[in-house]
């Protein structure tokens, strides 16, 4: 196919169109809201968390109350199982190695 400019112009009103807004899939729309809804405002983002796991795990590893330490590590923990993964990782090797 040739492109001409007018093609070019029919492209660019396609991708601009605000029509597109209503083609959004709509289970990518109920998994926006439901993590919208459940965001509260002290929460941490996994890059948080993971700045701090380490601390968490050293006072873990010290019998320490790291939950009381951290709560929001904690919190963060107990909704995110990639983050919680890393931290059983990290405790496990730390064990290991203890
Ligand atoms: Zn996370």
């Amino acid at each position: 196919m040739k492109l001409t400019t007018g093609s070019l112009k029919e492209a660019i009103r396609r991708i601009v169109s605000p029509r597109s807004e209503g083609e959004m899939d709509p289970t990518v729309l109920k998994q926006m809201a439901r993590g919208i809804m459940t965001t509260r405002p002290d929460e941490i983002g996994c890059l948080e968390c993971f700045e701090q796991v380490d601390q968490f795990v050293e006072l873990t590893l010290a019998d320490k109350n790291a939950a009381e330490a951290l709560p929001l590590v904690e919190d963060h923990l107990n909704r995110c199982p990639g983050c919680r993964e890393e931290f059983e990782a990290l405790l496990a090797a730390l064990r290991s190695i203890a």
